[in-house]
């Protein structure tokens, strides 16, 4: 069968790649810890979860509006004037099947052939993968190690063209974690003013924040900068509801209109009950949100510190989501047996192989330099499987002699 052009192009996600070979080893009973996992390690709170067992019990089980029901639109409105301090009406919300839904929907909205997105990378796989398939084309602004991973402006700046449509910004970021500065998110909210351009905001880890940043509302940065913006959000980092998919846009009432327009022809409405449970998530109480935060923090300092306590890796501490991307370059060019290992792709691999552990390579996110490890995991295998990771790497570096 010809498969059309705009698929060909396609290139399957990384991350489920690995996180699929990890199951797999599991259930043939090898001792594998994983590092791969892009979700929280909690339940779904229990609130919530039966918010959803009594929209059952109750009907709750049949189409609803195409972007959402009034009460959970109404139930985003009051999350970001809580959150965020802003103003949105019901009309600027279109609730999508999961935050990934909701970006697909607006690439879709926002691109003409050849458009130029601006993305910062590092960069979380499916941004590219969703440009293309919109036609547009992905520009990457460098995130510098140096800098921690934050994105600055003058990068943004760099990069921008007349073809330049939109300004993507992940912060907090998947796969650095990096938290960008509120100066540089200002600035590059400017850029986008000068430059009639769209910012799409995924603030999607926004309530795992730490260390010395805190979060930034890129709609709150003024009035100017609000209505060119775009924010992406939704219950499956916060709440750990990643199965449940819930997610939404929250921007200017025409390009709501316009993805509400298609998204009535491709999903129609996210699951009904679904949106129950995330009225109930977002306006129940929210010690659950804390409690996790808390956690991860604690894990956080462990990991980095555990990580760089191993010669040849370096590891920025990031300030949110839950992951880590450490340097680990140093060891590339190392013999292991027949092989040598080249990349990030190669040491993942030697990594799973000889210290049975799984992280993500780097060079799926656009930095070949690095692997990401997800701490949405025991501090348990925290402390077990960089301990191993410690080993491995000691005993590839002590055989090159
Ligand atoms: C997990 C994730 C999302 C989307 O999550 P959904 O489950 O689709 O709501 C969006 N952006 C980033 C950076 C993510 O890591």
């Amino acid at each position: 069968m010809v498969l059309s052009d705009r698929v060909k192009g396609i290139t399957p996600s990384a991350t489920l790649a690995i996180t699929a070979r990890v199951k797999q080893m599991k259930k043939e009973g090898v001792d594998v810890i994983g590092f791969g996992a892009g979700e929280p390690d909690f339940d779904t709170p229990k609130n919530v979860k039966k918010a959803a067992v009594q929209a059952l019990k109750e009907g709750v089980t049949k189409y609803t509006p195409a972007s959402g029901t009034d009460e959970l639109k109404q139930a985003v409105c009051d999350a970001m004037k809580r959150e965020c301090g802003v103003d949105y009406a019901k009309e600027n919300v279109v609730v999508s099947c999961g935050a990934k839904h909701s970006l697909y929907n607006l690439f879709q909205a926002l691109c003409n052939p050849g458009d130029e997105v601006v993305i910062p990378s590092p960069y979380w796989v499916s941004y590219e993968e969703m440009v293309k398939l919109a036609g547009g084309v992905p520009v990457f602004a460098e995130c510098k190690f140096e800098d921690e991973f934050e994105l600055k402006a003058e990068a943004v700046k760099a990069k921008i063209t007349p073809k330049t449509r939109i300004i993507l910004v992940n912060s907090p970021n998947n796969p650095t974690g990096a938290v960008y500065e509120e100066k540089e998110l200002k600035a590059i909210g400017e850029l986008a003013g000068e430059h009639a351009c769209t910012i799409i905001s995924d603030e999607i880890y926004d309530k795992m924040v730490f260390g010395k940043r805190k979060n930034v509302c890129v709609a709150s940065l003024g009035e100017k900068i609000k209505e060119r913006t775009i924010t992406v959000n939704g219950v499956s980092k916060t709440y750990s509801m990643t199965g449940w998919r819930i997610g939404w846009a929250v921007g200017p009432v025409n390009i709501m209109k316009a993805i509400s327009n298609m998204q009535s022809h491709a999903t129609s409405n996210p699951t009904s009950f679904a949106q129950k449970a995330s009225v109930e998530a977002l306006n129940g109480k929210q010690n659950f949100v804390s409690k996790m935060a808390r956690e991860f923090n604690k894990r956080r300092k462990r990991i980095v510190a555990l990580l760089n306590e191993i010669s040849g890796v370096e590891c920025p501490e990031p300030n949110g989501a839950f992951y880590v991307f450490p340097k680990v370059s140093s060891f590339y060019g190392s013999k292991w047996g027949e092989r040598t290992i080249n990349g990030s792709l190669d040491l993942a691999e030697y990594l799973l192989g000889e210290a049975r552990v799984g992280v993500v390579p780097g060079i799926a996110f656009g930095s070949d330099a690095n692997v990401r490890l997800s701490y949405a995991t025991s501090m348990q295998n925290i402390e077990e499987g960089v301990k191993r990771i410690k080993q491995a790497l000691e005993k590839l570096k002590a055989s090159q002699a």
